[in-house]
């Protein structure tokens, strides 16, 4: 067994560097500081071997590890770019300045009470798969911040993967490339990547919740912008005369289904989501998120609130609504089912690493889903880390390991299935 120290430093350190990204900013990469731990990374891959790591004008740090199968051999003629993918911001909501990273060693098996806020209490009654961690090493912030596990993680397993392979020459592998990006948790860590000059056959993003978990289907995504037009008169001679927008627009919204809604559903279940509004009697507007997994199941809830709409003009004579759709975008299944080995080669990985492989669908949308969609087919391996997003994330050690135990047997399978094509 691998020694899981170097792993549990080199995670530590990332969480240390404060890499908040800012759903509020224009710029890119959307904060500054994304770049203290980006050209950490320049480094620490230049010292794994990639000797071409660097870091290009937009945040984007990309290196190269050359394939060590030996080439002439025809058996190994057609062994496909690997790219190996995580991002380096954390959540622009919780704060991830001075994480000061706890490890429990080992887990107790009991409720992990945070040092620095002590309201602050992972619970295994909240948490099922923690109890089956005792014996374990658990990292955790101290409660006063996220702990970043999402995804420097991701980051700390692709590192670890590269130090393995060039301990254990004997482990084959093809070219690998890998990406460190920015601002994926804003949905903007593809904007300018160039998938192109990455220059790879697949990618696996690391950066999955649940250990074994390959994530392989997302959400389609639209947007819906509702806008209704009233007619606004003196509220005391509007008698037969005044369509009131504000109050169109609340019947139409009530009278969306209860159970297509984000509180009402879990799984593959999709909803309409009403998230911003505003008006006056004379017009008023509602922006609606419309999540489903196929591209029916969004023309079905687009359909229905377009017959609502119908209804409401009528029940509600002189007012006009308007739908707007914008895509935004689409479930990757559609793009990895054409490359179905893709997958099955990182199943075969997970059950390498001694672990039963699942496919959780993702509730909303990954880098891998647009990159998919960019020519580059993009599914992802779980991190090892969970409760993604607050200042209760935690992470075990070992969980980690699988991850980087993972990604190394996925290199080697993709070597071995190339063989004799
Ligand atoms: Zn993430």
């Amino acid at each position: 067994m691998a020694d899981r120290e170097p792993l549990l430093d080199r995670f530590i350190r990332y969480a240390r560097i404060d890499t908040q990204s800012s759903d509020t900013s224009t710029t890119y990469p959307s904060t500054e500081k994304q770049k203290d731990l980006l050209r950490v990374l320049v480094d620490d891959l230049k010292a794994a071997g990639l000797e071409d790591a660097a870091m290009d004008e937009w945040g984007y740090v990309t290196g190269t590890l050359p394939s060590n199968v030996p080439h002439r051999h025809p058996a190994y003629r057609n062994v496909p770019t690997v790219g190996l993918i995580a991002h380096v911001d954390t959540y622009f909501g919780v704060t991830g300045a001075h994480v000061q990273p706890q490890v429990h060693r080992p887990y107790d098996g009991r409720d992990i009470v945070l040092p620095g806020d002590p309201s602050q209490v992972i619970r295994v009654a909240d948490e099922p798969e923690l109890a089956a961690c005792a014996g374990l090493t658990i990292i955790t912030s101290d409660g006063t911040t996220l702990l970043g596990a999402d995804d420097k993680a991701g980051v700390a397993v692709i590192l670890e993967a590269l130090w393995r392979l060039k301990e254990q020459p004997q482990r084959l592998h093809g070219t690998v490339r890998v990406g460190f990006t920015p601002d994926e948790e804003v949905g903007r860590g593809t904007e300018h990547f160039d998938v192109a000059a990455f220059a790879a056959d697949v990618a696996y993003t690391i950066d999955g919740s649940g250990l074994g978990a390959i994530e392989a289907e997302t959400f389609c995504a639209d947007t819906a912008i509702v806008t209704v037009t009233g007619a606004d008169v003196h509220p005391g001679y509007a008698k037969h005369k005044m369509v009131n927008a504000v109050r169109v627009l609340s019947a139409l919204l009530q009278a969306l289904p209860q159970h297509r809604t984000p509180e009402t559903t879990e799984g593959r279940e999709a909803f309409l989501h009403p998230y911003t509004m505003s008006g006056n009697t004379s017009q008023a507007t509602c922006s609606l998120l419309v999540r489903a997994f196929s591209e029916e199941g969004l023309q079905e809830l687009e359909t229905l609130l377009r017959r609502t709409a119908d209804f409401m003009e009528a029940r509600y004579p002189g007012s006009r609504i308007a739908i707007d759709i914008k895509p935004s975008y689409r479930n990757m299944k559609y793009k990895l089912d054409e490359v179905p080995h893709v997958l099955e080669y990182a199943d075969e990985a997970v059950r390498r690493a001694g672990l039963t492989p699942t496919h959780p669908p993702v509730r909303g949308g990954t880098d891998g889903s647009r990159l998919s969609f960019m020519g580059l087919p993009t599914p992802n391996i779980f991190n090892g880390s969970m409760n993604f997003h607050g200042v209760k994330e935690w992470v075990p050690l070992e969980w980690m390991d699988n991850s980087v135990d993972t990604v190394v047997h996925l290199l080697e399978i993709w070597v071995e299935r190339s063989g004799s094509a």
